[in-house]
């Protein structure tokens, strides 16, 4: 990447203010998935190794902005990171604030805070509910929240010296713990989640080993609209499954029974078409469909390549679709993956989903999984540690491969 990294700069003796992402699923005080507390280790362990004292800061669900909420809080985080790194990990009872200024002032070499969830304070995100304040008073609404934002993340600058960003999963916010922050600290860095996802997905889509295979699936059209456009200039070959594949049916003249549609997208599809024919780029579509007469894992089920009937729906690719796909991921030499092949969730529905997933773990290529829907399909298939690089950033890596600049990146130092 062309920001700096913790890599590129002395941290000897530096008290580090380090914005994670430990945006875990946690279920009655116990975490449910701790992939991305995992993934911030390298970065932890590395930063701790040069004689530094560690102050983290995260956010955790979506909590109101007005103050501490049990259900929400980063303890349970604090108490497994200290049990991964077999040392004690201060928990802060909030993110800013005297207590914890005292707290972070005593800290020595190669001692560790995980300060509470940033956004308790509802400056951290600085939105302004557009809904409740009248049209006239907007701006000024929007100014005073800013200021605070500003405020906010001062504070957090204060705790350190220099500012590490790791929390590629929330890069695509500018919040400020996220990006607002390095106004007011001269050092921002990325640390090494940050850098290893930057260079996987900033390599697929700027000087990709060919051919360049995407697979594109999901509920809707509509969320990765950017994505697709973005992507037919940069592939070899663009394949589309999911929910989405229903509307490029429709959009070409075919019936598509009650299948999930956006009616508004037909044009697009089209276009979409048209613009892989202008470029020479391959869109591969299903050619057949598993299809249900209702959206439940006992509906009756059948495989149909035609029209649908009326009353049934598109919840999975087919069996002659699955080899075509198979068939072209096995020549690929770089693979992206967004979004699963059709309804996975349900058992009877995840057949697509689970052999493309399974064709991608077999194949050499560089194989890049960037979306959560995808990478739970991934986990549950146990085959995470068969792909080259799983990202820990839904939004965010759909962002950045979209083309959009991530606030949380463009904000650090470049090299
Ligand atoms: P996305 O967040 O856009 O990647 O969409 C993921 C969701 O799309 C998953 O929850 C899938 O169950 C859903 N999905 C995939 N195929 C279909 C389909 N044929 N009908 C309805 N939902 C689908």
């Amino acid at each position: 990447m062309n920001k700096k990294s913790i890599k590129n700069i002395d941290l000897a003796d530096k008290r580090i203010v380090m914005r994670v992402d430990f945006n875990v699923p946690i279920e009655n005080g116990k975490i449910m998935d701790d992939t991305r507390i995992l993934a911030a280790l390298p970065t932890i362990e590395y930063i701790l190794k040069h004689n530094t004292s560690l102050v983290l800061m995260s956010h955790l669900g979506r909590p109101s902005g007005s103050g501490f909420e049990e259900k929400f809080s980063l303890k349970p985080v604090a108490d497994h990171l200290s049990t991964l790194l077999r040392k004690t990990v201060i928990m802060a009872p909030d993110c800013i604030g005297t207590e914890v200024v005292s707290l972070v002032s005593k800290l020595n070499s190669g001692e560790i805070i995980m300060l509470e969830n940033t956004r308790f304070h509802s400056e951290e995100t600085g939105m302004v509910d557009t809904k409740s304040i009248p049209p006239a008073l907007l701006r000024e609404a929007q100014n005073d929240v800013k200021l605070k934002q500003e405020k906010m993340a001062q504070q957090l600058a204060n705790l350190g010296g220099v500012f590490v960003n790791d929390a590629f999963g929330t890069a695509h916010r500018a919040h400020a713990s996220t990006s607002i922050i390095t106004k007011f600290i001269d050092t921002a860095v990325g640390g090494l989640l940050m850098e290893k996802e930057l260079n996987f997905l900033g390599n697929a889509i700027e000087s990709p080993d060919r051919p360049f295979v995407a697979i594109i699936g999901g509920a809707k059209i509509s969320g990765k609209l950017d994505l697709l456009k973005s992507l037919i200039k940069k592939v070899d070959c663009l394949i589309i499954g999911g929910g989405m594949s229903y509307t490029f049916k429709k959009a070409k003249g075919k019936k598509i029974g009650k299948s999930i549609v956006e009616n508004d997208l037909l044009g697009v599809a089209l276009e979409t078409i048209a613009a892989a024919e202008k470029f020479g780029k391959k869109i591969l579509l299903p050619i057949d469909n598993v299809i249900a007469d209702d959206f439940n894992e006992n509906a009756n089920v059948q495989t149909v390549s035609g029209d649908f009937p009326d009353d049934w729906e598109g919840v999975d690719i087919g069996k002659e679709t699955i080899e075509l796909f198979c068939e072209e991921i096995s020549k690929a030499k770089t693979i992206l993956w967004n979004g699963p092949m059709g309804c996975f969730e349900m058992k009877p529905f995840s057949n697509g989903t689970t052999a493309v997933c399974k064709a991608v773990a077999n194949s050499d290529a560089v194989s890049i999984i960037g979306g959560g829907d995808s990478v739970s399909a991934v986990k549950q298939a146990g085959l995470s540690e068969k792909m080259t690089h799983v990202s820990t950033g839904g939004g965010a890596s759909l962002e950045f491969l979209e083309g959009k600049e991530l606030p949380g990146v463009v904000a650090l130092n470049d090299n």
